[in-house]
């Protein structure tokens, strides 16, 4: 039934000049960039639940789902009324609304149960549509997809991959075997050190029948109503991964406590948590002594997250951007169609553009499985993390200026998204990590990252002679000698910058293309958006943004 319009006209003044609701917008079909690039790398299939997700994403009912999730955010319960321990989080039924339908689209599952060609850059796609609505819930969706390949490492009972691959949300702490579903969280930070894992003081104790004891602590262990934990603790062997569920498999609560749910700037609707492990049940994973390579493979897969719900975060902002420009005016004339907010916008576009061009074929290298992919994802991922994290909080404050006064306010939705905006740079692996990690991953021999880059770069040769020059300067450098540790930030905003040129020269058009290489290769451009010297043809740039297909 359509919603009775509200009232404009009111006994002091009449509310004109303002744009119409935002809600009711395909969040997929609206977005070229983000459409095209996931069925070039994905494939046409991903078409039909994009365009769905899309729809449901951005309808009113969803964006209030997402708004309700953050204004009420969850609380510990750590005893009951009688002052037994439970260690549960209340959530708004919102959050578990929106859980629902994160996992009934898959976004935990798409990538190991499709079966052909795309699946990660679905599970990529889907999460950064989910985003747009809602962050929170795509902390524990990331972390359950990105929990297969460690369940797959040997040591969890079968019934936990069975539970996870087609599983539906069940949020009841119940034996896994009577679940419909069940997601994953992962718990390596310790209040002594967070990237330098092996500063870890939890240890773990095998036990006569095989399992573990863990003693310990972990200082931020989000989504602490999973089912399970990745958990890092020390044997006499090392460092050593294992799965400590939430019911031990005497049907017990297992002894996690959580001692309190951080009060975060953003990713209000995750219950992100410090928990302790008193003689808690445990399952290894792997092999004692070999947790890094299990839980690496983890963190591997949640970074895709991180870069897809850093596009996704970004595209709303750009859209709320356009919206608001495309439906006000300002000294006579639409904002949209003054000059310099058509500077400011067409430069929002490309970075945007540049960012779903970078992140789709990050997801197609997850997919590959050939040696060449697979050292192109380990490269790409974290070059696309450390690149598009560091640009995302201002790319929000920038399109929450094109609002104005009510892009400052909560109804707006830009608040949140500038609040959201600096998390995925500092989880999995924090900017200067990230940068060190892709210096190392330059270095090593096997693999051949860096030909694996250039032959990519290659792809793009002759199309931009600005491009093959910078690329061609960029690999003599790096060819010649190692870069030192000071030096990491450079290269992996420079490895950013000439991939995501060089996926704009192959696929995006070519006035896209043009503006992006001109300002952030070329050097035609400021520091700020907008600030391009001399004129540059932007009107392609800004008319992809509205010629969405409905
Ligand atoms: C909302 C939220 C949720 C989280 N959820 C989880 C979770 O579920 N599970 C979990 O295990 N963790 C989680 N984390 C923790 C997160 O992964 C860590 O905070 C992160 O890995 C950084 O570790 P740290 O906080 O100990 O910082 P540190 O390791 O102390 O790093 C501090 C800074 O130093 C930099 N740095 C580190 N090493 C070097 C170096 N060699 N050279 C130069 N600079 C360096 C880092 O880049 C960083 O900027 C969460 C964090 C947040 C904010």
């Amino acid at each position: 039934m359509a919603r009775i319009p509200p009232t404009s006209l009111l006994p002091t003044h009449e509310v004109t000049n303002q744009p119409d609701d935002f809600a009711g917008t395909n969040l997929y079909t609206a977005d070229a960039a983000l459409r095209e690039a996931a069925l070039r790398e994905g494939g046409e299939w991903l078409d039909e639940s994009l365009r769905e997700l899309g729809e449901q994403a951005g309808s009113a009912e969803m964006l209030e789902l997402g708004m309700l999730a953050n204004r009420h955010p969850p609380e510990l319960l750590s005893f009951d009324r009688y002052g037994r321990r439970i260690d549960e989080v209340r959530f708004h039924p919102a959050y578990h609304e929106l859980m629902t339908r994160a996992m009934d689209c898959g976004i935990h599952d798409v990538a190991w149960t499709v079966n052909r060609p795309g699946g990660h850059v679905a599970h990529a796609a889907r999460l950064a549509l989910f985003t747009q609505a809602e962050a929170g819930t795509m902390c524990p969706m990331s972390m359950t997809y990105a929990a297969v390949p460690a369940l797959r490492a040997g040591g969890a009972d079968a019934r936990w991959l069975e539970k996870l691959l087609g599983g539906r949300y069940d949020p009841d702490l119940a034996p896994i075997a009577t679940k419909r579903g069940i997601t994953i969280g992962m718990a390596m930070t310790e209040k002594q050190g967070g990237s330098d894992v092996r500063a870890n003081t939890t240890r773990a104790y095998r036990q006569d029948n095989g399992s573990y004891r863990l003693i310990g602590h972990k200082w931020f262990c989000s989504a602490p109503m999973s089912d399970g934990f990745l958990t890092l603790a020390y044997t006499e062997d090392g460092l050593s991964c294992f799965l400590a569920p939430r019911v031990t498999p005497d049907g017990e609560r297992n002894s996690i406590q959580i001692m309190r749910l951080k009060d975060k700037l953003g990713n209000r609707s995750n219950a992100s948590s410090e928990i302790e492990y008193h003689d808690a049940y445990g399952a290894l994973l792997g092999e004692e002594g070999g947790g890094i390579k299990v839980i690496i493979d983890m963190v591997h897969h949640t970074r895709l997250g991180t870069i897809a719900g850093t596009l996704g975060i970004m595209r709303m902002a750009l859209a709320q951007a356009f919206h608001h420009t495309s439906g006000r005016r300002v000294f006579q004339r639409t904002l949209i169609d003054q000059p310099l907010m058509r500077s400011v916008l067409a430069d929002l576009a490309v970075e945007y553009e540049a960012a779903a061009a970078l992140v789709m074929r990050v997801g197609r290298a997850f997919d590959g499985t050939d040696e060449s992919e697979r050292a192109f994802s380990r490269l790409a991922v974290a070059v696309a993390k450390y690149w598009l994290t560091k640009r995302c909080p201002g790319f929000v404050y920038e399109c929450m200026e094109c609002l104005g006064g009510a892009g400052y306010v909560e109804e707006s939705m830009m608040p949140r998204l500038f609040r959201e905006s600096p998390l995925n740079a500092i989880w999995e692996g924090s900017g200067n990590v990230i940068a060190l990690d892709i210096l190392r991953t330059l270095a090593r021999k096997s693999g051949a990252a860096l030909e694996v880059y250039a032959a990519e770069l290659a792809l793009a040769g002759g199309g931009d002679e600005r491009l093959d020059a910078a690329a061609a300067e960029l690999l003599s450098i790096l060819d010649r000698a190692a870069p030192a540790e000071a030096e990491a930030r450079h290269v992996a905003e420079k490895l950013a910058l000439l991939l995501q040129a060089a996926l704009l020269v192959r696929h995006a058009p070519q006035a896209v293309s043009d503006l992006f290489i001109g300002s952030r290769i070329a050097g035609q451009a400021g520091h700020s958006y907008g600030a391009f010297a001399g004129e540059v043809p932007i009107k392609p740039v800004i008319d992809r943004q509205m010629s969405a297909v409905a």
